[in-house]
């Protein structure tokens, strides 16, 4: 099946764009769940993905970016979420559109941008951002990891945990303290290259789901960082950082979306072939509700998601609007999974049919992008609670 058309005027160039991802989607799937096995990232696909031309997309053309907005980069990523399984390779691509392409095209300098742009939106290097700390995690702003003036450099010290594709990146943007100020006004962003003396990379850590995309600590010890490399001014980290989490939010979560469909698609079709006591078990009402749930939480995520693009693409404040798309798409999700195992029942529960594998990876996201409470604090502070 075909994933469903968003609402909206969608140009022939959009609409060839979205297409296009389909003709890699058996090459990106082939041995997916061998890779997820054995925690593998898997370079020929991430050649694939470069050759899409997928992370060109919002990026303009002067630096070999497609020059497209916001709105059409999630349009494409909705088509690649319902294709591709590799939950994992599409979290790294998310990773490299969001962590430092992004917040340098919008904040950083021209020698910067021509440094490193180029070759970010190819995929060449790879990319990751360091935020979360040992003991800043939900709270960022108690972040430790300082960044102290230096003639003509800074230099970082301290840690980072959690980052993912860290042991993939060349280059990170880093956030960290460059004045005593509390709350976010003392942080600060810089673009790191993994290569940089005093700059060490850990082992990937195991985890849950996820598995082709590793994620690790890093370390700074006595890590010096030339002037030109920060993003924005001294101070402007968390600014920049909710611009990212924006991106992030909407690319990661539409990608979910699709990968919703594709799974309701499948139980679809399942609840319609299996039988259980002379009849489809599709036709039983506790079978169908779940599929009736798992269409209501996706056509939801969809339309919050697509919202929030249109409002962000027209620069318009999406501070509430973000984090109840992320919110419901992100349980909507952990939902359909495990409604897709049980629909399916032992088969569910195998590693053959890859469910199993949706729902460990659907797992992490009530997590990261901020945590569904933190997302649920900062609506209530929206409403003045
Ligand atoms: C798959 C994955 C990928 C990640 N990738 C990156 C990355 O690339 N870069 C990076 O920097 N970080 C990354 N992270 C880290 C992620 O940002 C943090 O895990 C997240 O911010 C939560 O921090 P924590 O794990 O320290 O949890 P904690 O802050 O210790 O929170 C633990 C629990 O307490 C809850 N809690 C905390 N404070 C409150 C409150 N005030 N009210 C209600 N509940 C509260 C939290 O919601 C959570 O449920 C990733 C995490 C995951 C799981």
């Amino acid at each position: 099946m075909a994933l469903t058309a968003p609402t909206g005027e969608w140009t022939d160039e959009q609409k060839s764009l979205r297409k296009s991802l389909s003709q890699h989607f058996e090459a990106l799937n082939a041995g997916h769940l061998e890779d997820d096995a054995a925690n593998r990232f898997n370079r020929d696909k991430w050649q694939l993905i470069r050759d899409s031309g997928v992370i060109r997309i919002p990026f303009a053309e002067q630096w070999g970016g497609l020059g497209h907005d916001v709105l059409t980069l999630v349009y494409v990523l909705e088509n690649l979420g319902y294709g591709c399984r590799d939950t994992g390779l599409l979290f790294a691509l998310a990773t490299q559109v969001v962590s430092a392409a992004i917040p340098l095209q919008k904040f950083g300098s021209d020698d910067l941008k021509d440094r490193y742009l180029s070759r970010l939106i190819d995929g060449e290097i790879i990319s990751a951002h360091a935020i979360s700390e040992p003991n800043a995690g939900s709270d960022a702003t108690a972040m430790i990891t300082t960044a102290t003036e230096d003639g003509d450099e800074y230099i970082l010290d301290g840690k980072k945990i959690w980052i993912t594709s860290g042991p993939l990146a060349d280059i990170i943007t880093v956030y960290a303290k460059t004045g005593t100020a509390g709350g976010a006004a003392g942080i600060t962003a810089f673009l790191v290259p993994t290569d940089t003396s005093g700059f060490h990379v850990g082992e990937p850590i195991e985890k849950l789901g996820l598995n082709t995309c590793p994620f690790c600590e890093l370390e700074f010890r006595d890590c010096r960082v030339p002037k030109e490399n920060m993003l924005g001014k001294p101070g402007a980290g968390f600014f920049i950082l909710e611009h990212v989490m924006n991106y992030e939010i909407l690319c990661i979560f539409m990608m979910m979306v699709g990968e919703m469909e594709e799974r309701m698609e499948r139980c679809i079709k399942w609840a319609k072939t299996r039988q259980a006591f002379g009849a489809s078990i599709g036709s039983n009402q506790y079978v169908a509700g779940k599929i009736v749930d798992m269409k209501i939480g996706l056509e939801n995520s969809r339309k919050h998601l697509y919202d929030t693009a249109r409002r962000f693409n027209r620069g318009r404040s999406v501070t509430t609007e973000i984090s109840m798309a992320k919110l419901i798409t992100s349980e909507a999700n952990v939902a359909s999974a495990l409604s897709a195992i049980q629909i399916f029942g032992a088969r569910g529960y195998t590693r053959e049919y890859g469910l199993e594998k949706g729902l460990r990876d659907a797992i992490g996201a009530p997590i990261y992008s901020g945590t569904n409470e933190t997302q649920r604090v900062r609506i209530a502070s929206m409403l003045g609670l």
